[in-house]
């Protein structure tokens, strides 16, 4: 290309590129790594701004700034024009919202904005009623926590805004952890959601993630949709979402399992909220992996499974060890699974695509000698929207199987 280079006296901050590296970047993937950096130039603070370019100089976006991440900078703008400042948050805010109410608009629980998926890296808002739970896991998203928050009361007119920033990913963004009221009043705990009939109570302060597991709504329907049967298996049952699903779906038996017995105590208090009988449900305090290979040696069966680990792998670098982990656990669950089963199997790990899951679970049945198929591609709900040009958005990955 040729262009004349840049004046000296344009000293914006901004991030040059490796020859070539621009690629991905042209394809809107809003994510700079450190490998693909040529250089940084008047480098501004963590969350500051700069312009990406490329080695030849052409304007690519503008992004927020990570010095301590291996994810750089994060492409928040594609437009010169329009620079990341508190009337781009409101717009972004504003479209989050109106898609929800388009898409979703009788749902009281829900996620309200999903990160980069929703033109706002890092940034995750929940909506639990009157409460909004916000997460801002980037360096951008912290910076701009102001802008965040006032575009939220702009827009949803929620009365109270929480901060809920522990995720185990700050740490590798160098970003401290923040909890704490954002605005109006310290919410009410426990809150009770509604979904689908079914009430669950959410502890926002205390509880995973924001509180609860939105992300599996669509997922628990199906489960309720498909438990007319004798035997069910919630394997990392928490709150027990699954649980009272199969029960409501009649389920005559579930067996949940979590290592949390604090979870286990909420899901406890689930069922009995919801009026499904205590005395259909063993809740079990144990180690899945452990408690697995007792079921299989005492014989045990069920007629449909639901497997939905926490997170094992963070990161692509992770993957190896984490399909060690998916692959155990899923052929133990092949093994369990009556003539006729199904098993519901989810990852929610960033580092496996969905690609490489479904091949872990074919790995997982071939070698559990069952007949297996896919009868059902699962994910996550219309608030978690997946953009085209950011593949990652979609961690949430579910293959429900059937085996003769
Ligand atoms: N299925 C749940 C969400 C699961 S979150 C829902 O739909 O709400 C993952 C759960 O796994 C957590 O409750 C955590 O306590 C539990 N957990 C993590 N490692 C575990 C292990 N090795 N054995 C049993 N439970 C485990």
């Amino acid at each position: 290309m040729n262009r004349p280079p840049r004046s000296a006296a344009s000293s914006r901050p901004r991030l040059i590129l490796k020859a070539g590296r621009e690629r991905s970047l042209l394809r809107r993937h809003p994510w700079v790594f450190s490998g693909a950096i040529e250089r940084v130039e008047a480098a501004p603070e963590a969350g500051g701004t700069l312009a990406i370019e490329s080695r030849e100089g052409q304007f690519l976006g503008w992004a927020c700034y990570s010095p301590s991440s291996q994810i750089r900078a994060r492409v928040w703008s594609w437009e010169e024009d329009a620079p990341i400042d508190p009337a781009l948050i409101d717009t972004r805010i504003a479209s989050a919202v109106r898609r929800r109410q388009r898409l979703l608009p009788t749902l009281n629980a829900l996620r309200l904005v999903h990160g980069e998926a929703d033109g706002l890296p890092g940034c995750v808002v929940d909506r639990y009623g009157e409460l909004l739970v916000v997460q801002l896991l980037s360096s951008g998203a912290a910076r701009w926590r102001e802008a965040i928050v006032a575009a939220l009361r702009h827009h949803t007119g929620a009365q109270q805004i929480y901060e809920r920033s522990d995720a185990d990913v700050l740490a590798l963004e160098g970003l401290p952890v923040e909890i704490g009221l954002l605005h109006g009043e310290a919410p009410v705990l426990p809150g009770i959601v509604d979904e689908d009939g079914l009430r669950f109570t959410v502890d926002a302060v205390h509880g995973h993630k924001t509180g609860f597991y939105l992300d599996q709504r669509d997922n628990r329907a199906q489960v309720r949709a498909l438990a007319d049967v004798d035997e069910v298996l919630d394997c990392f049952c928490y709150t027990g979402g699954f649980t009272a699903s199969a029960l409501a779906g009649g389920a005559r038996h579930v067996t949940a399992i979590d290592a949390s017995g604090d979870a286990l105590a909420l899901a406890r208090n689930n069922i009995e909220l919801n009026g499904l009988s205590a005395e259909r449900v063993d809740l079990v305090e144990a180690d899945v992996f452990k408690h697995l290979r007792l079921l299989r040696d005492q014989g045990k069966a069920y007629d449909l499974i639901i497997m939905d680990p926490p997170k094992f792998a963070p990161t692509a670098a992770t993957a190896e060890r984490a399909a060690r982990g998916y692959k155990d656990i899923n052929l133990l669950a092949f093994k369990l699974l009556k003539p006729g089963g199904l098993l519901f199997t989810f990852s929610c790990s960033g580092g496996v695509s969905p690609d490489l899951f479904q091949k872990i679970i074919a790995g997982a049945a071939l070698d559990a000698r069952v007949d297996a198929r896919i009868v059902a591609h699962l994910g996550a709900g219309a608030d978690h929207p997946v953009a085209l040009n950011f593949p990652e958005s979609e961690y949430l990955k579910g293959l429900c199987c059937s085996i003769d």
